[in-house]
């Protein structure tokens, strides 16, 4: 059997790996000279159990984070030989509700407990399955005290411990970049750009462009990791999606915390245009603001080749707005200046989501984000991992259809 994978980002290597380790070869495509440069790097690495998705009361986003979340590390585990013990974990996340949110403290609460639930069950029988965390434990309130002392607290209403955490995702990239590059059946077609797909009755067929040269190859089955590019290709093969999606541009800023200087909580705001802190053990430190880091979007098939790491003068912009923002929130954060962050680095990518309007309304397909997922005709498979979370679990669904018992 003959594979293409198309996209050697996450969702791409994770693919190629798992059909690879059943013994499948597999061609891996990606128009970079590397694999894992794009999106893949440049996220936050929050492995989400769906504590963030309160807008979608269904529960249906969490139920598809938690799936995702508990098929993460076994996943590494078993591709990589990565025992989660030896990855960088942050510290677990509180969440903080913000005094904007689109819900109130009460309606967080009551999320809460059903995702709680949520988790308890699927979790059965492998509670070692998320970066050895407890899964059961309850998500405790903070005191007020400890909310004053941490927040101010005309901001944060309320604040809750969760055991979610994040990896360091250019760590991560690392680890499965090697495996990829040694692994004997995954050979790798670099500096290659897709340009469309067709299936005949002899398999499916893939036009990529090197330079000004067209290649057309055939396979017996083609997966479509293409994250910012997939709609486009799927539209190639006549698949049109038939509903709006948005591609959002978001940074992130991480830097080395000051030495003495108090550190801030891993904390997420919720419900609405907030965003994140992520403390890690090492002293790294991830900060987004929604305002101040999300900084375009297309609605167009393909976006923009927005840049992964801005230029001036956008760079100090995004480093400022977003210590200024989060530092009148975060009394820690409040206490640093950019000036004192001789390492700290601005990095971003696009969000592909299904939605008309941006997470400032509450009705908004953003807050829903379980339309995800592996989707096949006959020998072409495109795969919208919708998170970084969900990829893993969805190799695993990838690989199972084109080469069921592995
Ligand atoms: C700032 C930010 C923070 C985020 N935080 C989180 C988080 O905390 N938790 C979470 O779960 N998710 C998060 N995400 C989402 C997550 O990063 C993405 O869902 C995931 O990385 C996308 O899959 P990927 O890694 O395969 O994409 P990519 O790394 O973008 O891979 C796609 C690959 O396809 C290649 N490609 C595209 N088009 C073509 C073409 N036509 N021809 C050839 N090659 C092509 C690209 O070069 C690229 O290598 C975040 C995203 C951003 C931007």
């Amino acid at each position: 059997m003959t594979i293409a994978v198309l996209g050697g980002g996450l969702q791409g290597c994770c693919i190629a790996l798992a059909l690879a380790d059943r013994g499948q070869p597999v061609v891996l495509f990606d128009r970079q000279p590397d694999v894992l440069t794009r999106t893949a790097v440049a996220n936050e690495g929050k492995v989400h159990l769906g504590w963030m998705y309160a807008a979608d009361p269904s529960l249906a986003t969490a139920r598809v984070m938690i799936e995702g979340a508990l098929a993460f590390a076994p996943f590494l585990e078993r591709h990589l030989g990565v025992s989660p013990a030896s990855l960088t974990i942050s510290e677990p996340a509180a969440y903080a509700v913000h005094r904007e949110s689109q819900q109130d403290v009460d309606q967080v609460k009551a999320y809460f407990a059903a995702v709680r639930g949520l988790i308890s069950e699927a979790s059965a029988g492998r509670r070692d399955h998320y970066f050895g965390a407890d899964l059961l434990q309850a998500p405790r309130q903070w005191s007020d005290a400890e909310r004053l002392a941490a927040f101010h607290p005309s901001d944060v209403l309320a604040v809750f411990d969760t055991p979610e955490v994040a990896i360091d995702p250019v760590e991560l990239a690392t680890r499965l970049r090697a495996a990829v590059l040694a692994h004997p059946r995954i050979e790798l077609r670099l500096g290659h750009e897709v340009e469309g797909a067709c299936e005949d009755q002899t398999g499916v067929r893939v036009a990529t462009r090197v330079g000004a040269t067209i290649v057309r190859d055939r396979f017996d089955h083609v997966v479509n990791a293409l994250w910012d590019g997939r709609i486009a290709l799927d539209r190639s093969m006549g698949l049109d999606p038939g509903r709006p999606w948005i591609h959002r541009l978001k940074y992130g800023v991480s830097f080395t915390w000051p030495a003495n200087r108090p550190r801030p909580p891993s904390v997420t705001f919720v419900s609405g245009p907030f965003g994140e802190v992520v403390s890690y053990p090492d002293m790294t430190t991830y900060l987004t603001w929604y305002p101040a880091c999300v900084l375009d979007y297309s609605r167009a098939v393909v976006p923009p080749a927005w840049a992964t790491y801005p230029d001036e003068p956008l760079r100090s912009k995004v480093i400022g707005d977003t210590v200024r923002s989060l530092g009148a929130i975060v009394r820690a954060l409040g206490t640093i200046t950019p000036d004192m962050l001789p390492d700290v680095r601005v990095k971003g990518g696009t969000i592909v989501a299904w939605g008309k309007t941006d997470i400032d309304d509450p009705q908004s397909e953003l807050h829903k984000r379980f339309e995800i997922g592996v989707h096949s005709r006959r020998r072409y498979h495109s795969v919208d991992p919708g998170k970084l979370t969900m990829a893993p679990h969805f190799a695993t669904i990838c690989a199972d259809r084109i080469a069921p018992g592995g």
